[in-house]
């Protein structure tokens, strides 16, 4: 294959990047991170954030961190933990030794908060989580100040020592930072910085703390100390950035991060909402987080998409700071092209319908070689018997044929893919009147080319009886059928819009023999069907179960436009 250049995306962020570099900022050096909070597997919005920041990383000879913002350990598992290593690292991004929790730094995160309150900039709150929002007022409304807000320094230190210590109960006191009250940000209102909670085993640090730092005081200071040159985080937390620059104005820390914001992605006929996955994932609407009708990395990659056209989709979409959906179609595309390239060539049978070919020796069998793929003559070459029996799918036979139907009808005759034409005789039907076999006659001198005089339209697809192999495929499709489901006109849940179609499973299918040695990973194109792929958890007991990735052209456009 020529070597094209690959062409660097450029972005708003970039642009950025690049004018801190030429005024000589950080000594040119560049570092980014991904930091995900393990409290779920990874989605394709974060795969855009992930392709981002790695991206950035590699092309400005930086360095990326993956670092874990294990704040909220109720919700946390090392199961996420190690998804979320293992999707980003399939994604081809390699954090390298970089990988870390934002637990390392509870003990730093601990003396940076004894430093606030030594310098008068928290204080310890007895107020009650419901006081404490009643206090914060509103949008339009200042807020007021806590009771205890004007505790002296030494009263403050040994009382959160105390909180440390585990002398009070979860909620029975809470350390704030002490700021603005009336901000009209309302995050500069003397937010929490530490909480009492009591039981949890964390996964990282087992029952060493009853007191866990919240997300906004964590955060900022997790990247000050690891020198995150260009923090790059999604816009919702713009407003957060001034609570950040706060905090690391206050404190004695080692670097401060310039944080830019760029929009979230937002895919059509998908969430992308951690919260609501898992809620499919628990109310067992899918099978699990990597059920292949999830947009999670685990059940793209299961459903036979690729890491790079996965990446491909991230640089396609680009990084702004508007607010935009992204139709499905692209990343569709996106792993389509893909496959068109790569996919060897198959047939397989979904929907079997047995045709006995008469006038063939029913003890011959021919290897007939095919190579069939439209860049490569060796791709997708291999050998297929050939026999007295076949079978073909249910569609590609009409008994009374609608207009223009080029396929096979009695009387009439279709070429089979790779092999000779054949015409149909006979239909034996059982005694409900069920079509359940073909009598078709073969032209032995259509072998690779035309019968002379006559025009044969129809080509379809057949597997060898004697040789196919039996198979469920499972046909995947969009898991939701409104293209925003949880955006609608009408208000209604996301859940009501989950497409009934999109898993359909079909048990008596017959592959051609050579898919037997199919591996995990490759995907292939059954001819005339799609792309599908093995799936790794369900082809356990020897019988082989593969995933539709995708169909061969874009199902839905044609419905929308009809
Ligand atoms: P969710 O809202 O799904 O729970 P999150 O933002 O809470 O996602 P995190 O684990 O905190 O999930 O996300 C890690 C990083 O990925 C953050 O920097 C976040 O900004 C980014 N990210 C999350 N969702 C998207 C998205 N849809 N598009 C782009 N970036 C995203
Ligand atoms: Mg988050």
């Amino acid at each position: 294959m020529s070597e094209e250049p690959v062409k660097k995306p450029t972005n708003f962020i970039r642009h950025i990047i690049d004018a801190d570099l030429e005024n000589g900022k950080n000594e040119g050096r560049i570092t980014t991170r991904f930091p995900p909070e393990p409290n779920g597997y990874l989605h394709i919005g974060h795969a855009k954030s992930i392709v981002l920041n790695f991206g950035i990383a590699e092309d400005y000879n930086g360095r990326c961190n993956l670092r874990f913002d294990d704040t909220n350990p109720h919700k946390e598992n090392s199961e996420f933990v190690e998804a979320i290593k293992a999707d980003v690292h399939w994604l081809g991004c390699d954090p390298k030794e970089n990988i870390f929790f934002a637990s390392d730094y509870f003990e730093k995160l601990f003396a940076y908060a004894v430093e606030l309150i030594k310098k008068g900039k928290a204080y310890v709150c007895d107020l009650s989580a419901e006081q404490i929002r009643e206090y914060r007022g509103t949008l339009t409304q200042a807020g007021k100040n806590s009771s205890y807000r004007d505790r002296s320094v030494e009263e403050n230190l040994t009382l959160f020592n105390a909180m440390r210590n585990g002398d009070f109960a979860d909620g029975e006191k809470v350390l704030r930072a002490k700021i603005d009250m009336s901000s009209g940000n309302i995050n500069l209102r003397d937010p929490t910085i530490y909480r009492v909670r009591h039981g949890i085993v964390h996964h990282q640090t087992g029952s060493q703390w009853c007191i866990y730092p919240m997300y906004d005081y964590t955060h900022c200071i997790s990247d000050a100390l690891e020198g995150i040159t260009h923090s790059l985080c999604t816009l919702e937390f713009e407003d957060h950035r001034p609570l950040y620059n706060w905090f690391l104005e206050q404190l004695d820390v080692p670097h401060h991060p310039r944080q830019i914001e760029f929009s979230r992605l937002t895919l059509e006929h998908t969430v992308t909402s951690k919260r609501k996955l898992s809620e499919l994932v628990e109310q067992g609407f899918v099978e699990g987080w990597d059920d292949p009708r999830m947009p999670t990395i685990a059940g793209m990659r299961r459903r036979g998409y690729s890491a790079a056209s996965i990446r491909e989709f991230c640089n396609r979409i680009g990084v702004t700071k508007a607010h935009n959906v992204v139709e499905m179609a692209m990343l569709e595309d996106c792993i389509r092209s893909d496959l068109n390239d790569n996919a060897p060539r198959r047939m397989a049978v979904l929907n079997p319908l047995k045709v006995v070919i008469t006038n063939y020796d029913d003890s011959k069998v021919e290897d007939l070689l095919s190579a069939n793929h439209p860049q490569n003559e060796e791709f997708g070459k291999r050998s297929i018997p050939f026999c007295n029996e076949i079978y073909i799918d249910r569609s590609d036979f009409a008994e009374v044929p609608p207009k223009k139907y080029k396929r096979l009808i009695p009387g009439g005759e279709v070429r089979l893919r790779n092999a000779y034409v054949i015409r149909c005789d006979e239909m034996i039907k059982d005694e409900q009147g069920e079509l359940i076999e073909l009598r078709c006659s073969v032209d032995a001198d259509t072998l690779g080319k035309n019968p002379e005089g006559r025009k044969v339209k129809g080509v379809i697809h057949w597997v060898s009886a004697k040789h196919g192999i039996s198979a469920e495929v499972r046909l995947f499709d969009r898991l939701f059928s409104h293209p925003t489901p949880d955006n609608t006109k009408d208000g209604s849940d996301y859940t009501a819009h989950i497409n009934p179609e999109a898993l359909r499973t079909l048990s008596h299918c017959v592959l051609e023999n050579s898919l037997a040695s199919a591996e995990i990973g490759q995907g292939f194109q059954f001819e005339r069907e799609g792309y599908f792929c093995l799936d790794p958890a369900k082809t356990a007991d020897g019988r082989p179960v593969f995933n539709r990735t995708i169909t061969l052209r874009d199902v839905w456009a044609k419905m929308q436009s009809k």
